[in-house]
């Protein structure tokens, strides 16, 4: 899927508990960083055309770190870096890093009819290959929905609690699209989260 998508998505698991700032930027992170194994497409696009093109976004796009262990990996990583509620902050980060990788099985089919199998169980094997045939192509419609769906959780979330994904850039911008949102629909003086 699109990674505006991921980021949406793992900003909304990052919200079912209640995390600090730091924890659910981790959180939120940790449905988006599977997708660094896709960063070779840089690497194969610049050398398609020399003697030896390098493959490494069609080896490993999928691959290195959309499995089962880099999910580990990444909720251990979470946890330390988070400054509180530790077990929470690991416990969110598996289910946005396996959010990810669900939305990609589900909706991440390429134009060739590509499936993007995904080897879960790599490095150890790659004969347990995740897959659905009911997958559909990365800009179809279903795509579009579950965005905007997941735009008026942040929406909301915005408007009751009084932070929105924006705070892992900029305060000032956070602040201004709570600001808005509140500003059309009033929340009765109620206190900032
Ligand atoms: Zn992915």
């Amino acid at each position: 899927m699109n990674p505006l998508t991921h980021v949406l998505a793992g900003w909304a698991a990052a919200n079912l508990a209640p995390l600090d700032r730091r924890g659910r930027a981790a959180v939120t992170l940790a449905g988006v960083i599977p997708d660094m194994d896709g960063l070779g497409l840089i690497a194969e696009e610049l050398t398609k055309d020399s003697v030896r093109p390098l493959t490494w976004w069609s080896d490993y796009h999928h691959v290195v770190s959309h499995n089962l262990a880099f999910g580990l990996l990444v909720a251990a990583a979470c946890a330390w870096s988070a400054k509180a509620r530790r077990g929470a902050v690991a416990a969110l980060a598996f289910l946005s890093f396996h959010v990810h990788v669900l939305c990609d099985i589900a909706g991440a089919g390429g134009p060739d009819g590509e499936h993007w199998p995904i080897p879960y169980l790599w490095p150890f094997t790659s004969r347990v290959m995740l897959e659905w045939r009911g997958q559909w192509l990365i800009n179809a419609w279903q795509n579009v929905v579950i965005t905007a769906l997941l735009l008026c959780v942040v929406f909301y979330i915005a408007w009751r609690r009084g932070y929105s994904p924006l705070e892992m850039v900029s305060s000032r911008a956070d602040a201004a699209l709570v600001g808005a949102v509140r500003g059309r629909f009033p929340v009765g003086g109620q206190p900032r989260d």
